[in-house]
């Protein structure tokens, strides 16, 4: 039996985790936490809201699937890869936000950590624990969002509903607005740094429209290895909580000759500057990650608010980074401090100049 703790159970991952976790004898829910929504029944241990460490000490889990979105999830990610156990990583914000953090805490720890991002899933069964040397080069596939195709003044006036409109993947309303960005890619660009310990000159982005190629790994013989299937998070969640078993998913195979077509295509810089300002935030280091992803957690919150527009997105983020200290933080509360203040800086940025 795998006893397992699920964080953020309402959400879209959380849901298809549970049904995930309905299927497989193995698998048993013995906590499980929401922000805001009642799940009363829904496992041994239920919190709405409040401490979720806490939550965790009770559980003592084998495995804890962080589902929560935003850096509210950061104290259970660092818990889980301190106390050793195995830590089912959908929460991707608070391995940008802390990724040093993590890493001290995970090696100290000892448990596994298990990418369920549908990218970093699929580059970790391309690697199989390879060495970084053998390693040319990542390479994450991005939808390209609801907007790709289209330039900057095109952008200026699209309302919430359109940019909530994500062509091949159905997701909580944050990480689709990061989609429509391409803040996602910018975020999971730091993640795969953090994750596989690979430097940022050697993280490439491709656009890729279908969906299907999750990632594709380059070797230094010229091998590119990629991860296939349709887009489907049934499938990077049941790798992590049933790894290595690889239990048996209601996901269809592929169908080959009913017409599939890969086309990769350079991400535009200049409509969607989400990218160029995540890795510049990684290459600074310290805590440039943490103060990009506060910044646009308080953008994305506007913008769905109604209160900006998303081209302000990016500008509040750039706004933010140009003014933040990005001091290194050596503990949580000193890189909570951090997060607090990019928010106040995002807040302020806000504004359109
Ligand atoms: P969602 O908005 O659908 O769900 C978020 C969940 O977190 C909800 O259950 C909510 O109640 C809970 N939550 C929020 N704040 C909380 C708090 N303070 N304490 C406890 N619970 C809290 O989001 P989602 O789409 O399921 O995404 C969850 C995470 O997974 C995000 O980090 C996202 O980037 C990542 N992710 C999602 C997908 C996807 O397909 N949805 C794919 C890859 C990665
Ligand atoms: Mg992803």
């Amino acid at each position: 039996m795998r006893r397992i703790a699920l964080l953020g159970a309402t959400g879209s991952i959380g849901r298809q985790a549970i049904e995930i976790i309905d299927a497989h004898p193995e698998l048993e829910l013995v906590a499980a936490a929401s922000g805001s929504q009642p799940i009363d029944g829904l496992a041994p241990l239920t919190q709405v809201g409040g401490d979720l460490v806490g939550l965790l000490e009770r559980a003592d889990p084998d495995v804890v699937l962080n589902a929560v979105v935003g850096f509210a999830g950061l104290p259970a990610t660092l818990w889980t890869l301190e106390r050793g156990a195995d830590l089912a990583l959908a929460n991707k914000e608070s391995l940008v936000a802390a990724g040093q953090l993590a890493l001290a805490a995970w090696k100290r720890g000892g448990g596994r950590l298990l990418p369920v991002d549908s990218e970093h899933s699929a580059l970790h069964q391309c690697l199989e624990n390879r060495s970084a040397e053998t390693i040319e080069s990542l390479v994450l596939t991005a939808s390209g969002g609801p907007f790709r195709g289209r330039n900057r003044d095109e952008l200026a006036n699209v309302t919430p509903e359109e940019a909530l409109a994500h062509p091949t993947w159905s997701m909580g309303p944050k990480i689709t607005i990061d989609s429509a960005t391409l803040a996602n890619k910018g975020l999971e660009l730091i993640e795969a740094h953090f994750l596989f310990g690979v430097p940022y000159e050697q993280i490439e982005i491709v656009v890729h429209p279908s969906s299907v190629v999750h990632s594709i790994v380059r070797f230094r013989d010229g091998a590119a290895l990629a991860h296939l299937g349709y887009p489907d998070m049934r499938v990077p969640i049941s790798y992590a909580l049933t790894y290595p078993e690889r239990a048996a998913t209601p996901v269809p195979a592929l169908d080959l000759a009913g017409g599939l077509t890969l086309e990769f295509l350079a991400p535009d810089a200049d409509t969607f500057p989400m990218i160029t300002l995540a890795r510049e935030a990684g290459v600074r280091g310290c805590t440039f990650p943490c103060a990009f992803n506060a910044a646009n957690e308080v953008a994305v919150a506007a913008f769905l608010a109604g209160r900006i527009g998303f081209l302000e997105i990016a500008e509040t983020v750039e706004r933010t980074l140009d003014t933040v200290s990005g001091a290194p933080a050596a503990r949580l509360d000193e890189l909570t401090a951090c997060d607090a203040e990019a928010r106040r800086i995002a807040e302020t940025a806000l504004q359109p100049a």
